[in-house]
Parts: structure tokens; sequence; C-alpha cells
């Protein structure tokens, strides 16, 4: 009997394995992420999407980014410094459905907008469109296209009759239909939205709303001396599936940083910034989609701080007091416009060109002196790689790790004594 029993039981382990395998094959079971590319140089390119390790969502996503991305590099670079700008949503609608938003700007003379997005629900392998989320989509039809007209006057009624409603998005309060405003004939070249709230729907679809339970924290107080030797690392363009990592070895050398992270990736990877303010590291502002700043008007540069600082202050309860400008650029003009304190670096890694630790140890190493801010990044692999021999070589050299509001404090503190 008890031969049987085990027999029965080794069955069930067997049957459980094949189906954890199937779900392994079926989903890939992999963690999400948002991909960042960010390039300077003859171009500025800031590129932010999510991955689901859905292979047919990922797939029309990454192959949508790719074609503007060799698009943008084909008829762009007869223009001064071209620039295109990549950011995203992400909302998970249900515990089936997933809806991503691809918003392109290109800027070079002038400034062009397009988005894209796509709705997946997973349980049917299908994309879904509006008639597949939105019931009596032919009586909404007439209050849409009034809508339309009441809100840009200028739309074309020509165009009106053979409207499309390929793009939307949703999140908690509203359903949001885009026309790419070349669809629209419209003179401006802004994207053009309708925000209609859910509750006056019929929806074909059960929206979850999320639950938002905030949490506060304090940045973490650290011990140090007036004359301790002090270094802050930076850490830009994240949060990505690198930041644990940074952070576990920030954590095992009692160590910590300062992350300036774009606010487009905030909600994504909330529990990661918890995690860096908990553990003593401090959070800082890298605007919302990591636009080259100076060609912002007044109200764009102030948006792009704001969202983040909403974002970061949604997500953990904390607001930033500081900003990175994005490429390290940015003029007085600028400056008047908000209270963060723009803080840049003297020591350059340089880790996304040249990926490489021994390469990064050799340009941080001999550079860092008694009050240095270390600029590396956390989207990419090669800062996570490298960051336990920077933070043990500068160790044993006697240096101190803080984050940046303690080495201004500690330095102005210096400089008054
Ligand atoms: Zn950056």
């Amino acid at each position: 009997m008890p031969n049987q029993a085990y027999n029965y039981l080794g069955e069930i382990m067997a049957k459980k394995i094949l189906l954890l395998l199937i779900c392994l094959l079926v989903t890939g079971c992999g963690e999400k992420e948002i991909k960042t590319t960010i390039e300077s140089g003859d171009n500025y390119v800031s590129i932010n999407y999510p991955v689901t390790n859905i292979s047919a969502l990922d797939d029309a996503v990454s192959s949508y980014v790719n074609q503007v991305y060799t698009n943008f590099k084909n008829n762009y670079q007869d223009y001064h410094k071209p620039e295109l700008n990549i950011s995203y949503t992400y909302k998970e609608l249900n515990d089936s459905v997933i809806n991503i938003s691809l918003s392109t700007e290109i800027n070079a003379g002038n400034k062009t907008n397009k988005i894209k997005t796509f709705t997946y629900d997973k349980k049917t392998g299908k994309f879904l469109t509006m008639e597949d989320i939105v019931k009596d989509l032919d009586v909404l039809d007439y209050d849409i296209k009034k809508a339309l007209l009441e809100k840009y006057q200028e739309a074309d009624m020509d165009f009106l009759t053979n409207v499309s409603y390929d793009y939307f998005t949703i999140d908690d309060e509203n359903l949001t239909i885009y026309f790419n405003p070349t669809e629209l004939k419209a003179d401006k070249n802004e994207l053009i939205y309708l925000d209609i709230p859910l509750n006056s729907l019929k929806m074909l679809i059960d929206i979850d709303k999320s639950k938002s339970d905030e949490t506060y924290f304090q940045l973490k107080k650290r011990n140090i001396s007036f004359d301790d030797k002090i270094v802050a690392l930076t850490f830009d363009d994240g949060p990505s599936k690198y930041t644990e990592k940074i952070l576990d070895v920030l954590k095992k050398y009692d160590a910590c940083g300062t992350f300036f992270v774009i606010g487009n990736k905030v909600d994504f990877y909330d529990e990661t910034l918890n995690r860096m303010l908990k553990e003593g590291n401090e959070i800082g502002n890298h605007s919302y989609s990591h636009k080259w700043l100076n060609r912002l008007s007044e109200q764009e540069f102030k948006d792009e701080l704001n969202k983040t600082q909403t974002e970061v202050k949604k997500a953990t309860g904390f607001t930033p007091r500081l900003f990175r400008p994005t490429y390290g650029g940015y003029s007085d003009r600028l400056k008047q416009y908000t209270d963060l304190i723009f803080v840049l670096w003297d020591v350059d890694s340089s880790d996304w060109k040249v990926k490489n630790t021994d390469k990064i140890l050799k340009n941080v190493l001999p550079n860092v002196k008694d009050g240095s801010i270390v600029l590396m990044h956390d989207n990419h692999k090669y800062a996570a790689d490298a960051i336990e021999e920077v933070v043990k070589s500068l160790k044993e050299k006697g240096y101190q790790f803080v984050t940046v509001s303690e080495l201004l404090e500690l330095k102005e503190l210096r400089e008054n004594d």
C-alpha cells in the first residue's frame, strides 16, 4: 500500500512538473521590463518601451520601434542634431488584457508626432480593436465626431467621415482615442485626442481599477563625519531590470547611490523605487520622457519635470529635490523655471560607451576626489557588472558613500566653516 501511495504522489508531481513546463513554454514566464535606449552624439535618441515576454505582443511592439528608428536614421540625418523620442504607456486592464501606447516625437527643424497603440488579450492570443472593447460603437461615433469638431475646429469634415478608432488607451478614468495629425489634416502637428469618461461607456471588458496604497518614506540618515572623504554615485536613465543588482551591491557594502529616474518608467518599477528609499538611496528627477531640454518651451519643460515629480510621489510618497538634465545639457533659461537643484557630475564612467568593467574602473577610480559626483547608468548591464568593483575599490581608498543631497549639505557646511 505505501508503495502505491508513493506512486500516486509521484504521478501528481510529474503532472505538476509537466504543467509548469507547459506554462514556461507558453508564456515564457519571464519578467516584464522596460527597455531603454539612449544615444547621443550626431543625434539624440531616447527610446523607452515595455517588454512583456508575450512574444506576439513583444514582436509587434519591437518591430514598430525598429521601423521608426530605421526610418529616423535614414531620413533625418541632414538636420543638425535631430532628435527621436519614443515614450510609452503600459496598462494591464485586467488579468488578461494589456494596453500599450508608443508615442513618437521627431524633432528635426520642426516637430512631428505619431502614436501607435496595442491592445492584446492574453487569453485569446488576439489583438483587440475598439469594437472588442466598447459596445454600441455606432452610437458613439456621432458623439465622437461632434466632440472632435468642437475641440479641433480646423478638423476637416471629409476626414471625419473616414475617421477610424485604431489608437486608444485606457486608464482608470478615461478611454482616450488618438488621431495622428496627418490623418486629421490638422495644421498643428500635435497629437489629437479625445478623453471619454469610462463611466459614460458600455464596456465589453472588465477594467480592474488599480488600488492606490501609498507608502511614505523619509531619507535614511547616515553618520558622516565632517572631514570624511565622500563620494556620491549617481545612476541615470533607469529604473530597469538591472537596477536591483546595483541595489544588491550597494546594500552589501553599506553604500548608497542617487538614482535619477525617467518618470515614464516609474510606475512600472514602483517596487524598485520603494526599495531604493528603504535602503537609504536617493531618487532624483531625470525628466519624464528624456527629451533634449533646450528645445522645449517653458510649459513643456515644466511638464517634463512635474510629471516625474508626481509619478515618484505617487509610487513612493517621496518628492525628489534634485534634477539631472538629460544628455547633461541645459541653459540658465530652464533653471529659472524650477526649484529643483540641477546636478551634473565631475566623473564620467562612460559606461554606456566603453561597455567593459576594466574601462569603467579606469574612467572612475583615478578621477574621484573628495566630494566627487560619479555618473553611471542603470538602464544597461555594464554599470551593473562593474558596480561591485567600483564600490569595493572606492571603499578601500577610504571613501564614504553619500547621496547627492547629503553631499551638497556637507559641502555647504564645510564652506561656511
Ligand atoms: Zn539620461
